[in-house]
């Protein structure tokens, strides 16, 4: 059920998939806390696993809980289905698996999450498939390593967590213009679909850490893909089904249901607090560099603007003093907390070159543009007078 095309992104977020006269009138979806779904005769059983009747049979495959998420974060990244997933890994890694074999080759970017780049490095490649590193910001670089194998081009964007901006239409112009049957494959964590919908710009697939902004209040973990019903529908009977068992619980589904219902709200206020502190940042005087594009000086500004309706909530600063300076700053911040993760009402601080990026050798940081005193920050939504007051006193010890 979904009568709600044509509402506004806020209200689709609230409403998308949901029919409470179905459902004794409740407000709220019930959580469906069952591991399998009976049968009224062996030809009903017989009809559900052929796929020539529609409903559940067990929820490694599917669940109404999940299916309801899987309807709303579709109608909201504008794509035909989805596949919700115990974890962004578990998203990522059942979607590649799922079109990938040996011999095949994955073009990705050459700066990615940390546990991404360690999969695509060490496990893809374990099993005979071609990964290659590109800068993907350089339009003639993925032309270059384009070749009749290349079934996916992954990318980020924003990037975690240098902050490069890809340009996705006109990648997904490019790789479909050499193969349509190639995927590009966009993970759109830091944005949210409130902020960018790369499948309107012509990427094939999107996935999620639904972890971060989508369940909002770090309290779970979980992920998504998003794209064409064939594919979704193939990816969740061979990579979640068949090869990760990547399933979503029904209560972690439920939450980010709960979560998508102020996303937008959020998305709002992360993004205010986040160009106030950037621009802030950007004249203290121990700070060497400010990554944010919605700095009027950053490289990406234009694109970003082309392409994302606001900025995001995630910036990256570099300390004059480098790795020592990164260090002693984040040791005497106060209210905001040292953790990994984003997209939390908490503001979170952490350090790639010894947190998320640690899967990188220090050489290969250094190549992928992740520099050893980069401090990175999910800026909350807590007061942005009282964020700013935290990292001032702080700065006061480098
Ligand atoms: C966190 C994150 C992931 C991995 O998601 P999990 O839910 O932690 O498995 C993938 N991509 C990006 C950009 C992330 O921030």
């Amino acid at each position: 059920m979904n009568n709600n095309k044509g509402l506004s992104f806020s209200t689709r977020a609230i409403h998308s998939g949901y029919d409470a006269s179905a459902n004794e009138g409740a407000l709220n979806p019930p959580v469906y806390m069952t591991s399998t779904f009976c049968f009224d005769s062996v030809e009903q059983g017989a009809a559900r696993f052929a796929g020539s009747e529609s409903g559940h049979f067990y929820s490694r495959i599917s669940n109404p809980t999940q299916s309801l998420l899987e309807t709303r974060l579709a109608d909201l990244e504008d794509a035909e289905a989805g596949l919700a997933t115990a974890s962004g890994m578990g998203a990522i890694t059942a979607a590649l698996w799922t079109l990938v074999a040996p011999g095949d080759k994955v073009i990705a970017d050459k700066t990615l999450y940390g546990c991404t780049f360690a999969y695509l490095k060490h496990g893809l490649r374990k099993f005979g498939v071609i990964v290659e590193f590109v800068d993907c910001t350089d339009i003639e670089a993925v032309a270059a390593a384009l070749s009749e194998n290349t079934k996916v081009v992954y990318f980020e964007s924003p990037v975690n967590p240098n902050m490069r901006v890809m340009d996705i239409k006109a990648i997904s112009q490019l790789v479909h213009d050499y193969d349509p049957a190639i995927k590009v494959m966009v993970d759109n964590t830091y944005c949210t679909p409130a902020l960018q919908r790369p499948l309107n710009l012509g990427a094939d697939l999107v996935v999620h850490s639904a972890t971060k902004y989508l369940g909002g209040h770090g309290d779970l973990i979980a992920g998504a893909v998003l794209g064409n019903q064939a594919t979704i529908d193939q990816i969740r009977v061979y990579g979640l089904k068949d090869m990760t068992g990547a399933v979503i619980a029904p209560l972690t589904a439920f939450l980010i249901l709960r979560g998508l219902k102020t996303l937008e709200l959020r998305m709002e206020r992360h993004c205010n607090s986040a160009q106030e502190l950037a621009t802030r940042l950007q004249q203290h005087n121990t700070v060497e560099s400010v990554y944010y594009p919605g700095l009027a000086d950053n490289p990406y500004h234009e694109l970003a603007k082309a392409q994302m309706k606001r900025n995001g909530g995630m910036i990256a600063m570099e300390l004059k003093g480098g790795f020592t300076s990164g260090v002693q700053f984040m040791n005497q911040l106060k209210m905001i907390k040292r953790a990994v993760s984003l997209g939390d009402a908490e503001t979170l601080c952490q350090h790639p070159a010894s947190m998320t990026h640690a899967t990188y050798a220090p050489e290969e940081r250094a190549a992928h543009g992740i520099s050893e005193g980069l401090v990175r920050i999910s800026v909350g939504l807590e007061d942005i007078e009282d964020i700013y007051a935290d990292i001032e006193q702080a700065l006061q010890y480098v």
